[in-house]
């Protein structure tokens, strides 16, 4: 079955610390990602820093992303809060949804179905983020998974499935070096599960289109096996995103 293009999704978190640096970082993935063909790359710095970014790029082969949204449409008297609309129109066209370390700040899955919806009716992708603190062996995993999947997505309709993008993050590896990271055949049956999840609340055709992305402790030297066997459409990347040659490994091996 021929592959679709490939996703690779760099979170910055909240790194670097200065435009300056952020200006380095970008152009020098820039650089040397600009004769790579069959791979999307999406670079989600912090907000601060999205606006210049987007100005200043004049290549074709990045798009950029925010790392959160609000749940609030629009404008309004939200202190501290970035709506998709804003994020949209400043250049942004994904947006990472649900991530753990939010999650871990209180973040509820009702929170962030609002999000996931806010982010689809301003026209953004949401990439949303999933995965198990941690990985018994009785399989109660799948189900913590199942549910977490399930009540993130609430309410969004079938209709708006198509633009959604999955990335299982299991907490348990994120922020790791590459031997934390998943198995190439765990990754592969829990992409199987997932997909069985989508297909089982939007059908199969729009449910095994959604890209399901593997994030945690992907580097340079893990990639093209998690690639190759892990039966997945790409990366959301954190730590190696803030290494050039990591980065780039990261994006050749897909
Ligand atoms: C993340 O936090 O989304 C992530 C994947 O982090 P890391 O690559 O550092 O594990």
């Amino acid at each position: 079955m021929a592959r679709r293009g490939r996703l690779v999704v760099a979170n910055w978190k909240m790194h670097p610390g200065a435009l300056q640096e952020a200006r380095r970082l970008f152009s020098s993935i820039a650089r040397r990602i600009r004769r790579v063909r069959g791979v999307q790359v999406v670079v989600c710095p912090p907000a601060l820093y999205l606006s210049e970014l987007v100005r200043s790029y004049r290549g074709a082969n990045i798009r950029f992303g925010a790392q959160d949204v609000s749940w609030h449409a629009g404008i309004g008297a939200y202190t501290g809060e970035l709506s998709a609309m804003m994020l949209k129109r400043i250049g942004a066209g994904h947006v990472i949804v649900g991530h753990s370390e939010r999650r871990a700040m209180g973040e509820s899955d009702k929170t962030v179905s609002t999000k996931v919806k806010a982010a689809l009716d301003a026209g953004l992708a949401p990439i949303l983020c999933v995965g198990e603190e941690e990985r018994d062996h009785e399989g109660g995993y799948l189900s913590q998974l199942e549910w977490q999947l399930t009540a993130s997505l609430d309410g969004v309709p079938r209709t708006q499935a198509s633009r959604l993008v999955v990335a299982y993050e299991p907490v348990w590896a994120i922020g790791k070096r590459a031997q934390s990271a998943v198995t190439p055949r765990l990754l592969h049956e829990t992409v199987i599960f997932v997909k069985k999840i989508l297909s089982k609340k939007y059908g199969r055709v729009v449910g095994m289109k959604v890209p399901i992305l593997y994030g945690g402790s992907v580097e340079g030297t893990n990639a093209g096996a998690l690639s190759r066997e892990g039966a997945v459409d790409g990366f959301l990347v954190g730590h190696a995103s803030l290494s050039v040659r990591d980065f780039v490994s990261i994006v050749k091996a897909c």
